[in-house]
């Protein structure tokens, strides 16, 4: 691992699984990529890796975009018209977390149902939620699912789930995507391939940067016609990208790390019961790499304190912090930051 300062190298950072940074392999696959300007399609790494999503997700075809965000925004405006309604989760990323993108990019308006503790939509909400367009209604042009959910602390939803709101959908004729930014967390923890709990769905986007620690990129997949579209869109987004394959080498690699979420998982299972220990902080039962901690101060004061311990974690609520486990760091490393934590709780 190349050098940073001292204290950056020292600090055990699990303020997400988009901190790893690319393996020694990755680099070398970099390096070695053979590539091409793929706006002319002419990039034959890219064209593997999407070849490959498209595999493993279980889909026709898939397309590199540089950023999960990118790749759900792609995804609302290739499947909707102007002035559409969009179903969501209230606390779903493509919502809370993408800058309005859906009423900036693709304009159009959001209704949200409230999914709960572990952010499942259910057919009853998508059946209530749905509007059928007429004469002064919009009308519904997609739903939006979101697996693992990240705002509810990583919640592995069951195929079976993802199913059935999408029949629901279905049977208004709305289409729906999946925003699986964490889907191969979902399928580590439910033991099922991530192509199951896609099935139903029109398409789906995975990053690549998080726990499988590609430095960059994303991916979507859909049929061959949506993904046509999808590329247009992407376009026209400003992500059309020339010699990609050299982050997309690194991006295939990345792709084979799925097996290895589900140490992260057991990691996370031990941070939150070492952490649950500890005077002033109850930690919620991890279902994959994120751990939700309540605690008894104000999130920001309790992470200064631990960030001068040597850990860090983000503010999820006025009380509530985010720790992430991921590939950068080892059981010892877990360890280490429950013993520097249990220093200043
Ligand atoms: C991280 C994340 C995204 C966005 O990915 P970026 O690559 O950071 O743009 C989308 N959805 C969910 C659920 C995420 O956790």
């Amino acid at each position: 691992m190349p050098d940073t300062d001292a204290d950056a190298a020292d600090a055990i950072d699990l303020r997400s699984d988009t901190v790893t940074r690319p393996s020694d392999a990755m680099r070398d696959a970099a390096h070695e990529a053979a590539v091409g300007d793929d706006v002319y399609r002419e990039d034959p790494t890219v064209d593997k890796l999407e070849a490959r999503a498209a595999d493993v997700l279980g889909f026709e075809a898939a397309l590199y975009v540089p950023t999960g965000t990118m790749g759900n925004q792609i995804a609302a405006r290739t499947h909707t018209g102007r002035g559409q309604e969009a179903l969501v989760e209230r606390e779903s990323h493509v919502y809370k977390w993408e800058l309005a993108g859906l009423a900036q990019h693709a304009g159009l308006q959001v209704r949200t149902v409230d999914g709960g503790e572990r952010g499942v939509v259910t057919p009853e909400q998508v059946h209530a939620g749905y509007v059928e367009q007429d004469g002064h209604r919009p009308g519904t042009g997609l739903l939006c699912l979101e697996n693992t959910h990240n705002s509810k602390g990583g919640t592995a939803i069951a195929p079976e789930r993802i199913d059935a709101a999408a029949a629901a959908a279905h049977e208004h004729d709305v289409p729906v995507h999946l925003d699986g930014a964490r889907l191969f967390n979902a399928a580590a923890a439910l033991d099922v391939p991530a192509a199951r709990i896609a099935r139903e769905v029109d398409s789906v986007m995975c990053c690549l940067s998080k726990g499988l620690g590609a430095p960059v990129g994303s991916v979507l997949a859909g049929d061959e016609a949506f993904i046509e579209a999808a590329r247009r869109v992407r376009k026209l987004f400003g992500g059309g990208m020339r010699q990609a394959g050299i982050i997309a080498a690194p991006g295939l690699r990345a792709l084979e790390n799925r097996d290895r979420l589900a140490d992260d998982h057991r990691n996370a299972g031990r941070l939150a019961a070492g952490l649950d220990d500890l005077d002033g902080l109850d930690a919620h039962d991890p279902e994959t790499n994120i751990v939700l901690v309540d605690t008894d101060r104000p999130a920001e004061a309790f992470l200064a304190d631990c960030e001068s311990a040597g850990v860090l974690g983000v503010p999820f609520a006025d009380r509530q912090v985010r720790f992430c486990t991921h590939l950068d760091v080892e059981r010892a490393g877990v360890e280490r930051a429950v013993e520097r934590v249990a220093e200043v709780a």
